[in-house]
């Protein structure tokens, strides 16, 4: 496929990382293992990467223990801990673009969404937590005079973070900016479909200053790389955003090594909902739409599932397919594309095995469908909108992580809650109504670890990001992501009258 004029240049300019970083130094596998990293713009090879294996793994967590062991970052001072992590953020705002393309080449997202919003939010992670690290206080416990009680939060040690692919560095930077910013040494094992990014923040965090050994990125396959983190015995922490299945294996890899604690964010099949009094129908249809099909629905909280109050369903399900059928399929590199391919192959085929599940099972094709732009050779589907979904549907139950919407509805409040409740899941919901009550009374019943009301994905950083039920445990974002990777110590001083 040819590569728009406006961008061509900056592509044939740009240097694909090809290394990992251990020990703040650029590596390649023991044993020089690599695998093609492709684009799944059009399904070409973009670059080869480390396919590390156990040893480097070992590596990479004996130089994290030992950065963590000599306090070579731990005991900076916080000012100083502060002004390396904003000279990072600044580096990745100087190589903004870079990254941008690098994303939007490693995932097939659109160049607009990686520049305007991925990147941008990595690096407002790092900010972020530079700015909340010397704002964490302790406790003094109440106790007599002969007693004085405090409680410290002290860093876990070595964290090992397994990230996804559908948002590659914001994803990492979740987890990544608040683990040093405690303290805690870092060895992040990116997704085999989406390194890049990865790559080269580890290299400008050595430009930017942290220290050796602090921050270390391992490139290749859940097994062995990511397998072998979360059973390393002298890892402390897994932080995981990714599918059940693994998250499921995680927890037992810990059980059987170290019993290192365990973070995971998960899928979901998200509800939004929408009563008849809904107090702007045109935005509600436009959250409906982009809930959904924002980065190819490649969203842990994609809004999967919309619930319409029966005496609109007509109306709005017109409404939400006249926003769909503007999102038009186009090539990722072009700015204008607001929507464009999906990770892989296989996930592709898991969104086509998905609708033509939902063809036999004789829900009602409204919109899409089809895997389009295939002379490219990059994986495309259409936005794609199914009606008269019900619970027992295999698209309400199952996760596809693809641009599938399964339309249902419902005749009151209660039977809303029925539904949006009726799944495994529990990350994000939704509700737009103009009655307070009916608001309020609804996010004290969806079992969900966010609620929207009258919008979608409204919230930020300043919020906790994370799930109820198989969605998984654990936050991201806010400072309780801070506390997540610290221990609190009590320490107790008995004392003795002054003499
Ligand atoms: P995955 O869970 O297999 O991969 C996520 C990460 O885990 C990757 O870095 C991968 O290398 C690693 N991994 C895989 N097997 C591992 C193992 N045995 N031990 C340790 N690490 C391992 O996800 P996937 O296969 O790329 O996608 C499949 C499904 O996962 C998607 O369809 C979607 O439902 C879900 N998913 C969810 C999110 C999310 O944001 N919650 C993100 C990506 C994928």
């Amino acid at each position: 496929m040819e590569i728009p004029g406006q961008i061509a240049r900056r592509v044939a300019n740009l240097v694909l990382p090809d290394t990992c970083v251990m020990d703040g130094a650029l590596a390649r596998a023991a044993d020089g293992a690599t695998f093609d990293n492709i684009s799944p713009r059009d399904g070409r090879v973009l670059n080869k990467v480390p396919a590390c294996g156990v040893a480097d793994v070992d590596r990479a967590v004996a130089a994290a223990r030992a950065a963590f062991e000599d306090g070579r970052w731990r005991r900076q001072s916080p000012k100083d801990k502060k002004k390396t992590l904003f000279r990072l953020a600044e580096l990745m705002e100087r190589d903004l673009d870079d990254l941008a393309l690098m994303e939007s080449l490693d995932t097939g997202k659109p160049i607009s969404d990686a520049t305007n919003v991925d990147i941008p939010l990595a690096i407002q992670s790092v900010r972020w937590y530079a700015e909340a690290l010397d704002k964490i206080y302790g406790e003094v416990g109440p106790s007599n005079d002969s007693k004085f009680s405090y409680a410290v939060h002290e860093p876990l040690g070595v964290i090992g973070a397994i990230t996804p692919w559908n948002f590659p560095l914001h994803m990492a930077m979740w987890k990544v900016a608040p683990a040093l910013a405690m303290g805690n040494s870092v060895v992040l094992k990116p997704a085999e479909q989406s390194p890049l990014t990865s790559m080269r923040v580890a290299q400008l965090a050595i430009e930017a200053g942290l220290p050796a050994g602090v921050f270390n990125v391992v490139t290749g396959f859940g097994r062995p790389v990511g397998e072998a983190l979360a059973r390393h015995m002298d890892v402390d922490m897994i932080t995981f955003t990714g599918s059940g299945a693994v998250g499921r294996q995680l927890m037992i890899y810990a059980g059987e090594s170290n019993l290192k604690r365990v973070s995971l964010e998960l899928g979901g099949k998200s509800p939004q909902i929408v009563f008849a009094d809904c107090p702007d129908l045109d935005a509600a249809a436009e959250a409906a739409a982009w809930g959904v099909f924002f980065n190819q629905g490649e969203v842990c909280t994609a809004a999967s599932r919309l619930l319409v109050q029966d005496s609109i369903k007509d109306d709005f399900l017109r409404r939400v397919t006249e926003v769909a059928r503007t999102i038009k399929v186009g090539d990722p590199l072009d700015p204008s594309t607001r929507y464009g391919a999906m990770i892989s192959e296989r996930q592709m085929n898991t969104a086509l095995r998905h609708i033509d599940q939902s063809k036999s099972e004789g829900l009602n094709l409204v919109l899409g469908g089809e895997r389009v732009m295939a002379e490219t050779g990059g994986f495309y589907v259409e936005p794609t909108i199914f009606d008269g979904v019900h619970s027992r549907s295999t698209i309400a139950r199952e996760e596809i992580f693809g641009p599938v919407l399964g339309v249902m509805t419902f005749k009151d409040a209660a039977e809303a809650v029925q539904i949006a409740n009726d799944t495994v899941y529990g990350l994000a919901s939704g509700l737009w109504t103009a009655d307070l009550d009916r608001a309020m009374s609804m996010t004290r019943r969806l079992r969900a670890g966010l609620v929207w009301v009258n919008g979608w994905d409204s919230c930020d950083i300043t919020m906790p990001f994370g799930g109820f039920k198989q969605s998984g445990f654990g936050r991201d974002r806010s400072l309780h992501a801070l506390h997540k990777y610290a221990d609190l110590k009590s320490v107790t001083f008995t004392l003795r009258e002054a003499r």
